[in-house]
Protein backbone atom coordinates (compact mmCIF):
# COMPACT_ATOMS: atom_id res chain seq x y z
CA UNK A 1 0.00 0.00 0.00
CA UNK A 2 0.91 3.53 -0.72
CA UNK A 3 1.77 5.31 2.73
CA UNK A 4 1.03 9.36 2.83
CA UNK A 5 3.74 10.69 1.13
CA UNK A 6 3.73 8.44 -1.70
CA UNK A 7 0.19 9.57 -2.40
CA UNK A 8 1.97 13.15 -2.16
CA UNK A 9 4.74 11.86 -4.84
CA UNK A 10 2.96 10.71 -7.18
CA UNK A 11 -0.22 12.33 -6.77
CA UNK A 12 -0.15 14.21 -10.52
CA UNK A 13 0.29 10.82 -11.81
CA UNK A 14 -2.70 9.09 -9.83
CA UNK A 15 -5.28 11.13 -10.70
CA UNK A 16 -5.45 10.21 -13.84
CA UNK A 17 -7.78 7.44 -14.88
CA UNK A 18 -5.13 5.58 -17.17
CA UNK A 19 -3.25 5.19 -13.79
CA UNK A 20 -5.05 5.58 -10.70
CA UNK A 21 -3.99 3.99 -7.28
CA UNK A 22 -4.04 0.60 -9.03
CA UNK A 23 -1.61 1.64 -12.09
CA UNK A 24 0.63 2.99 -9.31
CA UNK A 25 0.61 -0.13 -7.19
CA UNK A 26 1.77 -1.67 -10.46
CA UNK A 27 4.25 0.64 -11.24
CA UNK A 28 6.19 0.45 -8.01
CA UNK A 29 6.07 -3.42 -7.94
CA UNK A 30 7.57 -3.08 -11.73
CA UNK A 31 11.04 -3.99 -12.90
CA UNK A 32 12.24 -2.40 -15.88
CA UNK A 33 15.72 -3.51 -17.87
CA UNK A 34 17.16 -0.09 -19.54
CA UNK A 35 20.11 -1.52 -21.65
CA UNK A 36 22.11 1.63 -22.81
CA UNK A 37 22.77 4.42 -20.45
CA UNK A 38 23.47 7.43 -23.29
CA UNK A 39 20.51 10.19 -24.56
CA UNK A 40 17.78 7.38 -24.66
CA UNK A 41 18.56 5.31 -21.97
CA UNK A 42 19.83 8.64 -19.73
CA UNK A 43 16.28 10.41 -20.42
CA UNK A 44 14.20 7.16 -20.01
CA UNK A 45 15.15 6.12 -16.73
CA UNK A 46 15.03 10.01 -15.29
CA UNK A 47 10.90 9.64 -16.50
CA UNK A 48 11.08 5.88 -15.09
CA UNK A 49 12.30 6.97 -11.76
CA UNK A 50 10.47 9.72 -11.40
CA UNK A 51 7.24 7.99 -11.91
CA UNK A 52 8.21 5.52 -9.15
CA UNK A 53 9.19 2.59 -11.28
CA UNK A 54 10.08 0.27 -8.18
CA UNK A 55 12.82 -1.45 -9.61
CA UNK A 56 15.55 -0.49 -12.47
CA UNK A 57 18.51 -2.26 -13.49
CA UNK A 58 20.60 -0.22 -16.11
CA UNK A 59 23.59 -1.86 -18.72
CA UNK A 60 26.04 -0.38 -20.25
CA UNK A 61 29.92 -0.41 -20.75
CA UNK A 62 30.68 3.29 -21.66
CA UNK A 63 31.87 5.86 -19.62
CA UNK A 64 30.66 9.84 -19.98
CA UNK A 65 32.35 11.91 -22.13
CA UNK A 66 32.25 15.33 -22.70
CA UNK A 67 30.69 15.19 -25.73
CA UNK A 68 27.62 13.68 -24.56
CA UNK A 69 26.14 16.59 -22.42
CA UNK A 70 24.64 18.56 -25.03
CA UNK A 71 22.18 15.60 -24.99
CA UNK A 72 22.62 13.09 -22.14
CA UNK A 73 20.86 15.53 -19.28
CA UNK A 74 21.17 13.17 -16.74
CA UNK A 75 24.63 13.39 -16.56
CA UNK A 76 26.77 16.63 -15.10
CA UNK A 77 29.93 17.90 -16.03
CA UNK A 78 31.57 16.52 -12.92
CA UNK A 79 30.43 12.78 -14.33
CA UNK A 80 33.15 12.78 -16.81
CA UNK A 81 35.04 9.70 -17.14
CA UNK A 82 32.66 7.61 -14.97
CA UNK A 83 30.79 4.34 -16.01
CA UNK A 84 27.74 6.19 -17.28
CA UNK A 85 25.35 3.01 -15.57
CA UNK A 86 27.11 3.88 -12.32
CA UNK A 87 26.48 8.13 -12.98
CA UNK A 88 23.01 7.63 -13.86
CA UNK A 89 21.88 4.95 -10.94
CA UNK A 90 23.46 8.29 -8.38
CA UNK A 91 21.39 10.60 -10.84
CA UNK A 92 18.40 7.92 -10.30
CA UNK A 93 18.53 7.64 -6.43
CA UNK A 94 18.82 11.37 -6.04
CA UNK A 95 16.20 11.87 -7.69
CA UNK A 96 13.62 9.15 -6.31
CA UNK A 97 15.38 7.30 -3.05
CA UNK A 98 12.31 5.15 -2.68
CA UNK A 99 12.88 2.69 -5.50
CA UNK A 100 15.93 0.00 -6.35
CA UNK A 101 18.22 0.75 -8.95
CA UNK A 102 21.10 -1.76 -10.01
CA UNK A 103 24.10 -1.24 -12.30
CA UNK A 104 25.95 -3.57 -14.75
CA UNK A 105 29.19 -2.25 -16.22
CA UNK A 106 29.19 -4.06 -19.04
CA UNK A 107 27.62 -4.43 -22.99
CA UNK A 108 24.21 -6.35 -23.00
CA UNK A 109 24.41 -9.71 -25.15
CA UNK A 110 28.02 -10.53 -24.37
CA UNK A 111 26.91 -12.92 -22.10
CA UNK A 112 24.24 -15.66 -22.22
CA UNK A 113 24.08 -16.53 -18.63
CA UNK A 114 24.57 -12.75 -17.48
CA UNK A 115 22.12 -11.30 -20.10
CA UNK A 116 19.37 -14.30 -18.92
CA UNK A 117 19.94 -13.29 -15.11
CA UNK A 118 19.42 -10.08 -16.27
CA UNK A 119 16.16 -10.51 -18.24
CA UNK A 120 14.66 -13.28 -15.47
CA UNK A 121 12.65 -10.79 -13.72
CA UNK A 122 12.38 -7.72 -15.70
CA UNK A 123 8.75 -6.60 -17.03
CA UNK A 124 9.58 -5.26 -20.02
CA UNK A 125 12.97 -4.06 -21.36
CA UNK A 126 13.80 -0.43 -22.99
CA UNK A 127 15.88 -0.36 -26.28
CA UNK A 128 18.62 2.93 -25.53
CA UNK A 129 21.18 1.08 -27.80
CA UNK A 130 22.79 3.07 -30.54
CA UNK A 131 23.58 0.45 -33.02
CA UNK A 132 21.33 -2.42 -35.05
CA UNK A 133 23.14 -5.32 -34.00
CA UNK A 134 22.40 -4.44 -30.35
CA UNK A 135 18.99 -4.60 -31.09
CA UNK A 136 18.64 -7.46 -33.05
CA UNK A 137 20.88 -8.85 -29.50
CA UNK A 138 17.74 -7.76 -27.77
CA UNK A 139 14.89 -8.92 -30.29
CA UNK A 140 16.63 -12.12 -29.63
CA UNK A 141 16.99 -12.59 -26.32
CA UNK A 142 14.01 -10.90 -24.82
CA UNK A 143 11.49 -13.63 -27.34
CA UNK A 144 13.63 -16.19 -25.87
CA UNK A 145 13.15 -15.12 -22.72
CA UNK A 146 9.44 -13.89 -23.74
CA UNK A 147 9.72 -10.68 -22.31
CA UNK A 148 8.62 -7.21 -24.31
CA UNK A 149 10.67 -4.39 -25.14
CA UNK A 150 10.45 -0.94 -26.47
CA UNK A 151 12.89 -0.24 -29.22
CA UNK A 152 13.77 3.64 -29.77
CA UNK A 153 16.64 5.50 -32.11
CA UNK A 154 17.44 8.49 -33.15
CA UNK A 155 19.79 10.45 -35.69
CA UNK A 156 20.15 13.86 -36.88
CA UNK A 157 16.29 15.32 -36.61
CA UNK A 158 14.85 12.09 -37.08
CA UNK A 159 13.61 9.79 -34.17
CA UNK A 160 11.90 6.14 -34.18
CA UNK A 161 10.03 3.77 -31.85
CA UNK A 162 8.28 0.36 -31.69
CA UNK A 163 6.53 -1.61 -29.15
CA UNK A 164 6.86 -5.47 -29.16
CA UNK A 165 5.28 -7.52 -27.48
CA UNK A 166 6.24 -10.81 -25.41
CA UNK A 167 3.97 -13.03 -28.46
CA UNK A 168 5.81 -11.28 -31.15
CA UNK A 169 2.06 -12.42 -32.60
CA UNK A 170 2.53 -8.58 -34.50
CA UNK A 171 5.83 -9.72 -35.61
CA UNK A 172 8.67 -8.77 -34.34
CA UNK A 173 12.33 -6.95 -34.85
CA UNK A 174 13.75 -9.18 -37.68
CA UNK A 175 10.46 -8.67 -39.38
CA UNK A 176 11.03 -5.30 -39.37
CA UNK A 177 14.84 -4.87 -40.07
CA UNK A 178 16.16 -8.50 -41.48
CA UNK A 179 19.40 -7.27 -41.91
CA UNK A 180 22.37 -6.31 -39.39
CA UNK A 181 24.48 -4.28 -41.56
CA UNK A 182 25.12 -1.23 -39.90
CA UNK A 183 27.84 -0.09 -42.73
CA UNK A 184 25.58 2.79 -43.72
CA UNK A 185 26.30 4.68 -40.19
CA UNK A 186 23.64 5.92 -39.18
CA UNK A 187 24.51 6.66 -35.81
CA UNK A 188 25.19 9.91 -33.81
CA UNK A 189 28.92 9.75 -33.75
CA UNK A 190 28.97 10.07 -37.25
CA UNK A 191 25.52 11.94 -38.23
CA UNK A 192 25.02 14.37 -35.25
CA UNK A 193 21.90 14.61 -33.27
CA UNK A 194 20.23 17.20 -32.32
CA UNK A 195 19.59 16.59 -28.13
CA UNK A 196 15.75 17.40 -27.98
CA UNK A 197 15.19 14.62 -30.66
CA UNK A 198 16.66 11.93 -28.59
CA UNK A 199 14.56 13.50 -25.53
CA UNK A 200 11.34 13.29 -28.07
CA UNK A 201 11.57 9.23 -28.74
CA UNK A 202 13.13 8.95 -24.84
CA UNK A 203 9.76 10.38 -23.62
CA UNK A 204 7.97 8.40 -25.43
CA UNK A 205 9.38 4.93 -25.01
CA UNK A 206 8.82 5.94 -21.36
CA UNK A 207 5.07 6.99 -21.98
CA UNK A 208 4.97 3.70 -23.47
CA UNK A 209 6.62 1.67 -21.08
CA UNK A 210 4.05 3.42 -17.81
CA UNK A 211 1.01 3.04 -19.59
CA UNK A 212 1.97 -1.09 -19.53
CA UNK A 213 3.00 -1.29 -16.73
CA UNK A 214 -0.09 0.70 -15.07
CA UNK A 215 -1.99 -2.28 -17.08
CA UNK A 216 -3.25 0.02 -20.06
CA UNK A 217 -3.16 -1.61 -23.52
CA UNK A 218 -0.13 -0.84 -25.57
CA UNK A 219 -0.33 -0.83 -29.53
CA UNK A 220 2.14 -2.90 -30.53
CA UNK A 221 4.19 -3.64 -33.65
CA UNK A 222 3.57 0.01 -34.92
CA UNK A 223 6.75 1.91 -35.85
CA UNK A 224 6.74 5.03 -35.76
CA UNK A 225 8.45 7.77 -37.09
CA UNK A 226 9.42 11.12 -35.94
CA UNK A 227 11.00 13.81 -38.63
CA UNK A 228 11.49 16.98 -36.84
CA UNK A 229 12.39 19.11 -39.68
CA UNK A 230 9.05 18.30 -40.81
CA UNK A 231 7.40 18.17 -37.57
CA UNK A 232 5.25 15.08 -38.44
CA UNK A 233 5.47 11.33 -37.71
CA UNK A 234 4.56 8.54 -39.54
CA UNK A 235 3.46 5.20 -38.78
CA UNK A 236 4.24 1.75 -40.44
CA UNK A 237 2.74 -1.32 -39.09
CA UNK A 238 5.00 -4.16 -38.79
CA UNK A 239 3.69 -7.31 -40.42
CA UNK A 240 5.31 -10.47 -39.29
CA UNK A 241 7.67 -12.33 -42.18
CA UNK A 242 6.83 -15.63 -43.14
CA UNK A 243 9.67 -17.85 -41.71
CA UNK A 244 11.09 -15.15 -39.17
CA UNK A 245 10.69 -15.63 -35.74
CA UNK A 246 7.57 -17.77 -35.46
CA UNK A 247 9.92 -20.46 -37.53
ZN1 LIG B 1 9.99 -11.81 -37.05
Amino acid sequence: MLNDELLERYSRQILLPEIDLVGQENIRRASVLVVGCGGLGSMVALFLAGAGVGNLTLVDADSVELSNLHRQLAFRESDINQPKAQALKNQLLSLNSEITVTSALRRFGDDAKSDAELLSDVDIVIDATDNLASRHAIERLTRDAQKPWIMGAATRLLGQIAAFSQSRAEGCYQCLAPSEDDSRGFDCRNEGILGPVIGVIAAWQAQDALMFLSGQPLEWGVLRIYDAAQQRVDRLTVTPREGCHTS
